[in-house]
């Protein structure tokens, strides 16, 4: 099963009019945006997380943009930690089920050193969801630029290693291999898996990586989502274009199809 939604509900009175319009829209999902802050408080979190289990919306929350567990600043990756907990907190109050985040820069340090120090943070944090019996689940995502952790074979192997979910972003995996990408090839990698969170949009892109998100592009769309129906992969997609809520709706048509 497929089910797709748009990134961004808004704050308490607009989330609770846009749920209903994702609803009517028949959307299954929604990803809730904490990348500039955490803006929900508990009893909004409940609030908001009622109302989307009545109307059979999955959330999922998009955490902090300042985040970097590979900063050679201890205090910043200190202040992400507790960035990725906080979304986690609230999440659990949401009933989100995957907090996804970009995990950290390469900076000055070789991939494979990176590698290991986001897998050690990447364990404390999985044990400490645990520990608080949050329902969540953590999910680093695939991104749009070389010099950012998170190739699809580091991703899949990170959350192997340290016991979390992942998202597929397969806009950035374009963006990050210069447009040259069988999308095929990456679905295979996704087969075995109960279910698999992921965003789509298209993407502008050059050597380096991601420039920016632009609408989807349908042709493309075709291909990813008839190749993940083929492999009978149970999964989420996100929508992360700039027209989220049209774009999204344009995927579902496609998914009905
Ligand atoms: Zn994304």
């Amino acid at each position: 099963m497929i089910k797709i939604g748009p990134s961004g509900i808004g704050g308490i009175k607009e989330a609770k009019k846009n749920l209903e319009y994702i609803h009517k829209n028949k959307l299954k999902a929604a990803e809730i945006a904490f990348t500039y802050s955490t803006y929900l408080k508990k009893e909004g979190a409940i609030e908001i997380g009622k109302l989307a289990k009545k109307l059979s919306i999955d959330l999922s929350i998009h955490g902090s943009y300042f985040i970097n567990l590979n900063s050679t600043d201890k205090k910043k990756v200190a202040m992400s930690k507790k960035r990725i907990l906080d979304a986690c907190e609230i999440g659990n109050y949401l009933g989100a089920k995957y907090i996804v985040f970009h995990p950290g820069f390469v900076g000055k340090s070789t991939r494979e050193e990176t590698y290991e120090n986001i897998k050690k943070e990447m364990i404390f944090l999985q044990k400490y969801v645990e520990d608080k019996k949050w329902d969540v689940k953590l999910a680093p995502e695939t991104t749009g630029k070389v010099s950012v952790f998170g190739s699809l074979d580091e991703t899949l192997k990170l959350a192997k290693e340290s016991g979390t979910a992942f998202c597929i972003d397969f806009a950035h995996l374009k963006a990050r291999n210069n447009g040259k990408i069988d999308f095929k090839e990456v679905i295979k990698k996704l087969k075995g898996y109960k279910h698999i969170h992921c965003h789509y949009s298209g993407i502008a892109y050059s050597e380096k990586g991601e420039k920016n998100h632009i609408p989807i592009e349908i042709k493309e769309f075709k291909t990813i989502i008839s190749e993940l129906k083929k492999q009978k992969i149970n999964c989420t997609i996100i929508c992360e274009a700039p027209d989220t809520y049209g774009d999204a709706i344009k995927m579902q048509n496609e998914n009905k199809s």
